[in-house]
């Protein structure tokens, strides 16, 4: 059985003493009047939907599936799953941080991020139905027609209808240029669409009245390749005039995968058989409009691995302290045990430590890049909007690619703990290392999202918006510089950030020459950056920390906050050199290797 505590405390020290999101989401008018409290009070309720609703059916569902009945194509979700589902809606969760002028309660976008961290951490599969609405919410929301927008959007923010997003085919994932579903225009308007799309996750289920598949196909002149791409909306069942359901759309689920982990979010192959859809957007700009999806889907990918490395971590702890095996190396440390708590052992401690290092300043890159967001969108001033925009689009990759990678250590090590306690499925936590695997591999696995960082992000401006980021850093430096107490934190990111540059010129004069040298360099690029990341915010945390405590606090809140920080920086951080040194190594030695492929 596991347990899950909502990390309260540390939300509101991230987004109210770190970030000072209030103040930020003052200048926006629609939040002009939010404030703390507001925010806090609602994130302590959606915790106790996670915790109480959610986490009780997240083994249940593990152990049940969904299953698909293929006379009918209809999905049946794990039990409890619908009764969730209603819940969530009845309270009004769908609706959060969804526009006011279609029912939304318009609250930031961070609360809902926050929310869907607890909701992650509790049951990712679940939490994925919902989820996937919000990025179809997004991309309708900015590309769809207002007539598409009142059709379809209040009934997303209600919660009543979900919503897909349907790229993937049998002989493309990566490469969506690949793509061959049809979509055929027809005389009143409206297309027909043909073809077969997989893994399509909440593809089909019974938490919904409708379903709103969003459709990449192509029309029957469109060039080659992705730039002959248009997206669709392809509902379930087709809309009538005045917003009731009408006819069953020939759009249906012939499969569900069986799957490693998520097992009771259901992945699901989708044949299109002529459905009726309407275009979104340009004709052959569908990636445009799928974009916004898709980095929305990013982002709450990274979420889903915060959440899974909270609760491995949290479980973990409790167990570190009350499991028994052999004495301490430095002598004993229970006397009236027969053995010493694990907790005391170095190793077990690195273990728990990277788990909270890694939670920790997670959480701190998802609200920082959720008040990014945040402003892109919704702040008056247009040059905030478009360097938010740029700096979001920079750390988009790493929040994804980055925070599931240290997911999948998080998990593995919390599981560790557990010795072979951790490997049998009677304590959960195989779940979550099986659950956190998909999140490294789908919304564009992570080597994806590290060309996508490195080639297109980095290199395809010269460096400019990776300058920006190490402006932040630079602010910090200036600050506290001359702080004796922060030069342990601030000297390793402002030295990382001095190689950076040098590094990126070395890799993108090699890759002008060579583009395989990108390729080879790529991951351990991210990887290196997403540190850099982690390293400022870690220094800002543990900034904050040090002042509370110089002002005399006692909390040991603080302390725990400098000791992580610490611990990150001394055991966790110096990993970049050796990704450094093996980015450098080049591409010759993976790609002169036909001999030992054979
Ligand atoms: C559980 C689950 C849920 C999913 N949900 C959805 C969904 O809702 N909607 C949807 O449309 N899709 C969904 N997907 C599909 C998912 O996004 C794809 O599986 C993923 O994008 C990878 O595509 P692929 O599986 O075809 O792998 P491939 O594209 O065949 O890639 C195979 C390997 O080659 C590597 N590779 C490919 N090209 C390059 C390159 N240029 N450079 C370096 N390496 C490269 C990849 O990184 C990967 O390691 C889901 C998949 C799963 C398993």
């Amino acid at each position: 059985m596991t347990i899950y505590t909502p990390p309260l405390r540390d939300m509101q020290f991230v987004m109210h003493e770190v970030l000072n999101v209030t103040a930020d989401l003052q200048q926006i008018p629609k939040h002009a009047d939010m404030d703390a409290d507001t925010i806090n009070a609602v994130l302590e309720e959606g915790g106790k939907f996670a915790a109480e609703v959610l986490l009780p059916i997240n083994r249940s569902g593990d152990e049940e599936h969904c299953v698909l009945n293929t006379s009918t194509h209809e999905v049946t979700t794990p039990t409890g799953f619908k009764a969730a589902y209603q819940q969530y809606v009845a309270a009004g969760w769908a609706a959060l941080a969804c526009d006011a002028e279609f029912g939304g309660q318009g609250l930031p976008l961070i609360v809902n991020q926050c929310f869907y961290e607890m909701m992650n951490s509790t049951n990712q599969a679940w939490a994925m139905y919902p989820g996937l609405t919000h990025g179809a919410y997004a991309a309708l929301h900015a590309h769809g027609t207002p007539e598409q927008q009142a059709t379809y959007l209040p009934k997303m923010t209600s919660g009543e209808w979900t919503g897909t997003m349907c790229l993937t085919e049998p002989h493309c994932g990566t490469d969506l240029g690949l793509m061959r579903s049809k979509a055929e225009p027809q005389a009143d308007g409206s297309y027909k669409i043909t073809g077969t799309k997989i893994f399509i996750s909440a593809g089909e289920h019974d938490l919904s009245d409708n379903i709103v598949h969003l459709v990449l196909a192509r029309l029957p002149d469109a060039p080659p390749g992705i730039k002959g791409v248009s997206l669709f909306i392809v509902p379930k069942f087709l809309v009538n005039a005045d917003g009731s359901l009408g006819a069953r759309n020939s759009v249906f689920a012939s499969r569900l995968e069986h799957k490693m982990g998520i097992k009771a979010s259901a992945t699901a192959q989708i044949e299109l058989e002529g459905a009726v859809g309407t275009l979104v957007g340009q004709p052959n700009k569908g990636m445009q409009a799928m974009f916004v999806m898709m980095n929305a889907a990013r982002l709450g990918v990274g979420n889903q691995s915060l959440g899974l490395t909270e609760v491995a971590f949290q479980n973990a702890l409790i167990y570190a302290k009350e499991r028994i095996q052999m004495r301490s190396l430095s002598g004993v440390k229970a006397k009236d045990q027969a053995a010493d708590p694990i907790i005391v052992h170095p190793d077990v401690r690195k273990m728990l430590l990277t788990a909270r290092a890694y939670a920790e300043g997670g959480r701190a890159l998802m609200c920082f890049s959720s008040m990014l967001l945040e402003k892109e969108h919704n702040h008056p001033d247009e040059k905030v909007r478009k360097e938010s925009g740029e700096l979001l689009a920079l750390l988009t990759p790493i929040v994804k690619a980055f925070i599931t990678d240290n997911g999948h250590i998080a998990t593995n090590a919390c599981m560790q703990v557990f010795g072979g306690h951790g490997f049998i499925r009677d304590n959960g936590m195989e779940q979550f290392v099986r659950d956190n695997r998909i999140n490294m591999i789908y919304e564009g696995t992570n080597t994806i999202q590290s060309l996508d960082l490195l080639g297109r992000k980095v290199l395809g401006n010269q460096g400019a918006t990776l300058k920006k980021f190490g402006k932040l850093i630079g602010a910090l430096v200036a600050e506290e510089g001359v702080n004796e107490k922060m030069a342990e934190f601030i000297t390793p990111i402002a030295i990382l950030g001095d190689q950076m540059t040098k590094f990126t010129t070395e890799i993108g004069f090699k890759g002008f020459q060579n583009p395989d040298e990108v390729g080879a360099a790529a991951v351990d690029y991210l990887r290196v950056a997403g540190h850099l990341v982690f390293g400022y915010f870690w220094a800002r945390m543990a900034q904050v920390a040090l002042r509370q405590i110089a002002a005399g606090s006692t909390d040991p809140f603080y302390t725990a906050k400098l000791q992580t920080a610490r611990f990150y920086f001394a055991k966790l951080f110096p990993e970049t050199a050796t990704l450094m040194r093996t980015a450098r190594t080049g591409s010759k030695v993976l790609m002169d290797t036909d001999a030992a492929l054979a």
